[in-house]
C-alpha cells in the first residue's frame, strides 16, 4: 500500500512516522509525478494559505483535486481539512482559488484565535472512543451538508467529518502517539 504525505509544507514528517509504525509506506509528495499510483494521500495541518499557494505553483492544484473527485481517499487533519473544504471563513483574500473544494462543508479557519487557539481535548471521533485531539490554531466546521458524516464534535462545534473518501479532522492526530486514527484511515483504503 502506497501512502502519499504532501511534503510541502507543515506536520508531514509526523503522519509518515504514524504511517511506519503501522507498517505502512509513507511517501512524500512533493511534485505532481510523486501522485502516480497511490492508494490514500494525507494533506497534513500547517499554513494553508501557502500549502494552497504551493500547490498552484507546483502545479498540482488541479490533480489532487480530481484524483480526490474520482475516490482516492484522503486525510486532511487542520489546514488540510482547511484545503478541503467547499467554504472557507477568514480565507486569505490574496490567494486566488486556493482550496481544493471537495468537501461540502464549510470550514472556518482560524477558529479559536491565533494566540490562544493550542489545547487538547479528549473525546470520540465515529467509533473512535476518548481520542487525546491536539488543536493548533485550528478551524472549526461552522456547516456542512446533509450527506456529511460528523465524527466529531467538541463544545457543539463539528471537528471531525467523513463525506465518502474523505475524511477531514480540525486537530492533529498525528501529534499524539494515539494510532488508530492513521489505523482507520488504512482500513478504509483498504475497504474502498
Ligand atoms: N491556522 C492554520 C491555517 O489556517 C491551520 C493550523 C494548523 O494546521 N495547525 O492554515
Amino acid at each position: 500500500m502506497k501512502i502519499g504525505v504532501l511534503a510541502l509544507q507543515g506536520a508531514f514528517i509526523e503522519h509518515i512516522q504514524c504511517l511506519e509504525k503501522l507498517g505502512v509506506n509513507g511517501i512524500e509528495i512533493r511534485q505532481s509525478t510523486d501522485l502516480d499510483g497511490l492508494d490514500g494521500l494525507i494533506l497534513p495541518g500547517g499554513e494553508s494559505t501557502v500549502q494552497g499557494k504551493l500547490l498552484h505553483d507546483l502545479k498540482m492544484f488541479d490533480k489532487i483535486k480530481q484524483l480526490i473527485s474520482e475516490g482516492l481517499p484522503v486525510l486532511g487533519t487542520c489546514a488540510g481539512l482547511i484545503l478541503l473544504g467547499a467554504n472557507v471563513i477568514n480565507a486569505d483574500s490574496q490567494n486566488q482559488n486556493p482550496h481544493l473544494g471537495t468537501l461540502p462543508v464549510t470550514v472556518q479557519r482560524n477558529a479559536y484565535g491565533r494566540q490562544l487557539g493550542s489545547f487538547v481535548h479528549t473525546g470520540d471521533v465515529g467509533a473512535i472512543e476518548t481520542f487525546p485531539m491536539e488543536f493548533i490554531r485550528a478551524p472549526y466546521i461552522k456547516d456542512v451538508s446533509n450527506d456529511v458524516e460528523i465524527l466529531s464534535r467538541v463544545d457543539s462545534k463539528i471537528v471531525g467529518v467523513r463525506y465518502k473518501n474523505q475524511i477531514g479532522l480540525a486537530f492533529h492526530p498525528e501529534m499524539t502517539d494515539d494510532l488508530r486514527i492513521h489505523k482507520a484511515f488504512i482500513n478504509l483504503i483498504k475497504a474502498s
